[in-house]
């Protein structure tokens, strides 16, 4: 198959849908990877990288829509890419369409087959190409959060992990998930004071089982949300409803009779954000203050850490990759029922149940 990788041009996207050694997985297997000339340079990986895994370099975008039988991507197509789409082409990369109305219409018109990331799935019920980039946030947070008690950012002045003599931060993740963990591992690998509240009992015995004792679990109901958040240095909400909008469990209330200087780190943002006082930021401005506290509410963390972000991402898409390049897509959608729940378009049809209730749209 000729699998083609263009350019991302969605502002400040620095990640690229393949890397040399996803490439060179592809080639080994007699395919033909078309990469678009400084797609990697964002990343500091030049067209030579490519170039070694037997990759074929193009001059524009243009170039690799046309030439091309699948297009391995990160972001949704913007209108231009979404323009140059064919017939029956293949599309490989995260859509996140129920929102987005004129990015459906688009695909449906280009009679191209579009597998989103976000909706394939794993034997567990996960959302393994959507779980890298959960790591990835929730191990920023940490690093977010404790910039955040810096008090250059008008934090408390603390260190997350105190010093001998000196008692650590304490810090409360909303929220036992992907994200959720990954935070913990972090605030425990720099001494903090830990916490996590889950409404899942399962999930907290995990926890329990992974950190021998040295997380504290908590189960989350308003009265241990109250006590715990009024007592914290440092909140992350990584909290998530499949399918829905974030709970607001974090009132104004709660967050003004925290201590002042204290910080909040909301992950769940990108699903509306689980803090009442949460607005959506970006990384050229991620915080702002409410009543005294920090808030940092940046809907696409891993997007400072681009590099790191590929890398995780590729790691996971690369066995469908694979797979779809293999078999042909018709092929592979057949003999992989997760694959196939990635697919959302098909030749003009919608096939995504909830892009069709959002949008009313058959499907
Ligand atoms: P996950 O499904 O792995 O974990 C969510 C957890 O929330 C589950 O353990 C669930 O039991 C728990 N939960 C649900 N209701 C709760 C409640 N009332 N109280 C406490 N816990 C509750 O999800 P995830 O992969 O960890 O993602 C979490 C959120 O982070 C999602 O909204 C995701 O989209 C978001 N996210 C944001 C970014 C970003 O850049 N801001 C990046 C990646 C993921």
């Amino acid at each position: 198959m000729i699998i083609g990788v263009p350019s991302e041009i969605k502002n400040h996207e620095y990640r690229v849908g393949l890397v040399p050694a996803s490439v060179q997985e592809l080639t080994a297997r007699g395919h033909k990877v078309n990469i678009q000339a400084g797609a990697g340079l964002g990343i500091n990986i030049d067209d030579a990288a490519y170039q070694k895994a037997g990759a074929n370099i193009v001059g524009s975008a243009q170039d690799v829509f046309a030439g091309s039988e699948m297009i391995v991507k990160v972001k949704e197509p913007l209108a231009q890419e979404r323009a140059m789409l064919k017939e029956d082409q293949l599309l490989f990369t995260y859509l996140h369409l129920a929102p987005d109305v004129p990015q459906t219409d688009d695909l449906i018109d280009s009679g191209a087959v579009c597998v989103a990331y976000e909706t394939v799935t794993s034997n567990t019920g996960a959302l393994p190409l959507l779980a890298p980039m959960s790591e990835v946030a929730g191990r920023m947070a940490i690093q977010a959060g404790a910039h955040c008690l810096e008090k250059s950012n008008l934090g408390r002045g603390m260190l997350l992990g105190g010093v001998s003599g000196v008692e650590p931060a304490k810090v409360v993740i909303i929220g036992g998930g992907v994200v959720g963990r990954n935070a913990a591992q972090m605030a425990v690998g720099m001494y903090a004071d830990v916490a996590v509240l889950d409404n899942n009992i399962d999930t907290l015995r995990q926890i329990d089982a992974q950190f021998s004792g040295r997380v504290k679990t908590v189960f989350s109901n308003q009265y241990n949300l109250e006590k715990y958040v009024a007592d914290a240095d440092l909140v992350i909400g990584g909290v998530l409803i499949p399918g829905a909008a974030a709970p607001k469990l974090v009132t104004r209330a709660m967050i003004s009779g925290m201590k002042p200087g204290s910080a909040i780190v909301d992950v769940a943002i990108d699903q509306g954000g689980c803090f009442e006082t949460s607005v959506a930021t970006t990384h050229a401005e991620p915080t702002f203050i409410v009543d005294d506290v920090v808030h940092y509410c940046v809907a696409n963390m891993p997007g400072a850490v681009a590099r790191t972000s590929t890398f995780a991402l590729n790691n996971a898409t690369l066995p469908f990759v694979l797979q779809l390049a293999n078999q042909g897509y018709k092929q592979a959608l057949l003999a992989n029922p997760h694959l196939l729940n990635g697919l959302n378009v098909i030749h003009g049809k919608l096939t995504n149940q909830s892009v069709g209730e959002s949008q009313a749209k058959q499907y």
